[in-house]
Parts: structure tokens; C-alpha cells; sequence
């Protein structure tokens, strides 16, 4: 679950890190008071689920979702032309995010703009702590083409987070003096914020020196891990709706695992293995998924028609792609699933389905004598080739 930049440094601040004084504000006159009761120069942040913001442009034209104001009209006048506006940044897509927020600050004066975060490495099987001087630039921009000037240390889990390590990441930086040990100090907090609130993601860029020597966090990102949620509530409670995939939204009622992706076949599948097989089956035939399904172990008739409306509610879809095996669930039961959510959708895009496992036979035979016209196939690869051509028109 991802976060508003607001909400990650309330949490933040909690842990004891060092972040500019500031509110949320939902209307311009709300922004004016803030402002107003910060006093002197401050910054107007547009607050949506995506970065790149300082450098984005709203679908009208104005420019940069990260505005210094130098008086509370000012910050009135730029929260007037954020909120209820779609701002565009290299991470939202062409559609760009409407503006619900804005986050009034108090300015800093920046020295420096270095990057830190804190992610899992898969591949380690632990937390990494990624450091570098490249601040406020895409850090995937730099780790392809200067990946040396990313200094990164690993948390052991269990050893934990050691003093030494936030010294290394210092030194790396060619921080002296009280910067040096603020920056470690931050650090050490960090870490232990995105431990105990089960992040998955801590990303600070840019985090900066100001020129009386503070480190300070000046911008903030959190994501959260779904699955630890239920041991977190006041975090569960910062979710924000509007920000997500409204399919995505759609599908989590029905404890549906949907992601939506930009290709054109729509994929439903039961089990996170077989349909990241499915998916790779598709590409290997020349399509595109138009999503992840996994409509879970023990599918119902009920569960399946849900996924199939969400599916279908896709406009790029072109073609479906049923694969079931049937271990837990019965082949005939998804496929009345399939039958009676095509019948009340009137589908009329070509469905594959190919189905294998207990009752299959049955299930095919509902399929063949139930008026729709679905396709059918003996296995994944054929089904893939005729979802990849029906996508395609042929
Ligand atoms: P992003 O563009 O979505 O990553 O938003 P950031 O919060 O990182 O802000 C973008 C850029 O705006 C930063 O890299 C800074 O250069 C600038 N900026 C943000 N806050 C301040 C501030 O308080 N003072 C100054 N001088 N610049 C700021
Ligand atoms: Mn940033």
C-alpha cells in the first residue's frame, strides 16, 4: 500500500526524523492559514501517489506540482491552481492524477540534495540501504548509468541495523562534523521506522543539508507490505482510494489478486504460479496480458463471474484467456461460473478457455452446449496461441 508524502513523514516525524515543519491542506483558504501560521517562505506540494511532481506539468498548462511561495496569498493563488487540477509527471502516465491536496511547508535552504532509501534485496534475502550524492535525480537513472555513485549497505536481519553501517553510508557521502552525525542519526531512525512499520519502501530524495548544517528529509515516499496491514491500523487507515486502479479497488472487495497491466489479452487464472505461467506462456506467444487474475484456490461460481466482470470492465481487452486447473476447485464449477457471467454480461469478445484437472470432461461439455461460443483448448500453449490471435483480430 502506498502512502501520501505527508502521511510517510507524520510517520516519520514520529520516529524521531528530521522533517520540514507542515500541514495537508484541501482548499486554498485552508492552504492560506497554513501558511500564514508557518510564516515566511514555504512550499506547495501537490499531493498524489507519484513522483517526479517537481517536475511535472497539469493538464492546463501551469507548470510544477513543487511551488515556493514567498507570502500566503502566494501559496493561496498556487493551491487554487494544483487542487482539482490532473498533474502529469513521468511516473503517472499520460492520464496523469488529480490533485485532492496540497502539503503547505516551511522552505528549506538546501546546501545539498543527496538520495537515501531503504529496500528489500530479493536477491540478498535482507534490507539494503542505498545512499548516494545524486540527489533529487530518478535513482534509476543513476543506478544505470553511474550505479558506482550509489553506496549501499546490507542490514543483517538478524544482527540488525548497526551504528557502523549509517558511518559507512556517511563517509561514502563525504559528510563531516554535525552534518555527519545528524545523517547517521537520521539513518539509524529510519531504518527502525521502516522496520517497525513493516514498509516495504523508504525512499528520501531529496534528503538535504541546509546551510546551517541540518539533515533534513525533504521529501518522503512509504510503501507498506499488504499482508502486515492487519497489525497496523493506524497505517491501514491512511489508505487512499481515489489513488488506486479503480478495477484494482473493484477486485480487492471480492478477494480477487488483480492487477492491471497494459496489454490486451485478459488473463483468469487460478493460483499466483500458474498464472505468472499463463502470462509468460502469452508473451512467448506474441500477446500482451491485460492483467494478473488469480481468482485463488477455491474458486466459487460467484468469485469466478466477479473476476470476469472486472476483466472484461478493461477497455483493452480484446481477447480472454481462461486457464484453470482443476485441484481444489472443480472444472464444471468454473465453468458455470464462466457461462452464467457471460450470459449476464453478453460477452462478445472471443473467450479460450482451457481447463484440466478434476471434472474437466464435465466442464468442457457445459462449456460446448451452453449457446455461447467459447473457444476451447487441450493445453496452455494452444490456448495461448488462439487468445494471442483472436487479441490480434485474426
Ligand atoms: P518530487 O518532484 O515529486 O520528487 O518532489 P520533491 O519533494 O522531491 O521536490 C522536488 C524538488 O523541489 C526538490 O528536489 C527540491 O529541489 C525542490 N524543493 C522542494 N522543497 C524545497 C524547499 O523547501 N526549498 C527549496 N529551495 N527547494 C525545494
Ligand atoms: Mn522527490
Amino acid at each position: 500500500m502506498k502512502v501520501h508524502e505527508y502521511q510517510a513523514k507524520d510517520i516519520l516525524k514520529k520516529y524521531g526524523v528530521s522533517v520540514p515543519r507542515g500541514r495537508v491542506a484541501f482548499s486554498k483558504d485552508e492552504a492560506y492559514e497554513i501558511a500564514k501560521e508557518i510564516g515566511g517562505t514555504v512550499v506547495v506540494k501537490a499531493q498524489i501517489h507519484a513522483g517526479g511532481r517537481g517536475k511535472g506539468t497539469f493538464k492546463d498548462g501551469f507548470q510544477g506540482g513543487v511551488k515556493l511561495a514567498k507570502s500566503p496569498q502566494e501559496a493561496r493563488e498556487y493551491a487554487g491552481k494544483m487542487l482539482n487540477n490532473i498533474l502529469v509527471t513521468h511516473q503517472t502516465g499520460p492520464e496523469g492524477k488529480k490533485v485532492e491536496k496540497v502539503y503547505i511547508t516551511e522552505a528549506s535552504e538546501i546546501e545539498k540534495e543527496y538520495y537515501l532509501g531503504i529496500v528489500l534485496d530479493r536477491a540478498k534475502e535482507c534490507n539494503v540501504i542505498m545512499a548516494s550524492t545524486e540527489g533529487g535525480v530518478e535513482i534509476e537513472s543513476v543506478a544505470e548509468k553511474t550505479p558506482e555513485k550509489i553506496v549501499k549497505v546490507w542490514i543483517h536481519p538478524l544482527a540488525g541495523f548497526q551504528k557502523y553501517q549509517a558511518r559507512e553510508l556517511g563517509f561514502a557521502l563525504k559528510l563531516t562534523g554535525d552534518r555527519f552525525k545528524s545523517f547517521c542519526e537520521l539513518v539509524e531512525k529510519l531504518y527502525i521506522a521502516h522496520e517497525q512499520s513493516d514498509a516495504t519502501l523508504t525512499e528520501i530524495n531529496p534528503l538535504i543539508t541546509t546551510k546551517d548544517g541540518k539533515v533534513v528529509a525533504l521529501d518522503a515516499k512509504m510503501n507498506f507490505d499488504d499482508n502486515a496491514l492487519f497489525r497496523h491500523k493506524e497505517i491501514a487507515e491512511l489508505r487512499d482510494i481515489s489513488e488506486e486502479d479503480p478495477l484494482e479497488v473493484e477486485s480487492s472487495k471480492f478477494d480477487l489478486n488483480y492487477i492491471k497491466l497494459d496489454g490486451t489479452i485478459g488473463c483468469m487464472v487460478n493460483g499466483a504460479g500458474l498464472a505468472m505461467a499463463t502470462m509468460d506462456v502469452i508473451t512467448l506467444e506474441g500477446g500482451k496480458p491485460a492483467n494478473f487474475l488469480d481468482v485463488g484456490g477455491s474458486a466459487t461460481e460467484e468469485r469466478v463471474k466477479n473476476a470476469f466482470r472486472i476483466l472484461l470492465s478493461d477497455k483493452n481487452v480484446k481477447s480472454v484467456l481462461i486457464n484453470i486447473f482443476g485441484g481444489i476447485v472443480r472444472c464444471d464449477v468454473i465453468a458455470q461460473g464462466v457461462i452464467s457471467a457471460a450470459k449476464e454480461i453478453d460477452v462478445k469478445l472471443p473467450v479460450v478457455v482451457r481447463l484440466q484437472g478434476t471434472n474437466s470432461e464435465k466442464g468442457m461439455e457445459l462449456l460446448k452446449t451452453s449457446g455461447k461460443n467459447f473457444l476451447t483448448a487441450d493445453n496452455l500453449q494452444e490456448a495461448a496461441k488462439i487468445a494471442v490471435k483472436a487479441a490480434m483480430g485474426e
